[in-house]
């Protein structure tokens, strides 16, 4: 049985992947290393606007497999606070 906190452990570990490392500067870099919402450059993280839940596979898509319109960077602070109020749309695609 997989259990919400196995998720988040996986989840977990698709973040240290190269693959999102490589990612994850693309999008700091594009959003000039400053959060998006209050311009901080401290803390900063990439979050997915959106999930994607891809039928064929029956898995959710890749972190670094979305579009760059889909990410965008916050600090520690904007994100804690935006996953709080809002909850990612998940997509079935
Ligand atoms: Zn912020
Ligand atoms: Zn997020």
């Amino acid at each position: 049985m997989r259990t919400e906190q196995d998720n988040s452990k996986n989840y977990g570990e698709l973040l240290r992947t190269l693959q999102w490392q490589e990612k994850r500067k693309q999008i700091l870099k594009r959003d000039n290393y400053q959060c998006r919402n209050c311009g901080s450059a401290h803390g900063l993280e990439v979050h997915h606007r959106q999930y994607h839940k891809i039928k064929r596979i029956n898995d959710f898509r890749k972190p670094w497999a979305y579009h760059d319109s889909n990410l965008v960077t916050l600090c520690s602070r904007c994100h804690q606070v935006g996953h709080k109020k809002f909850t990612v749309p998940v997509f079935n695609v």
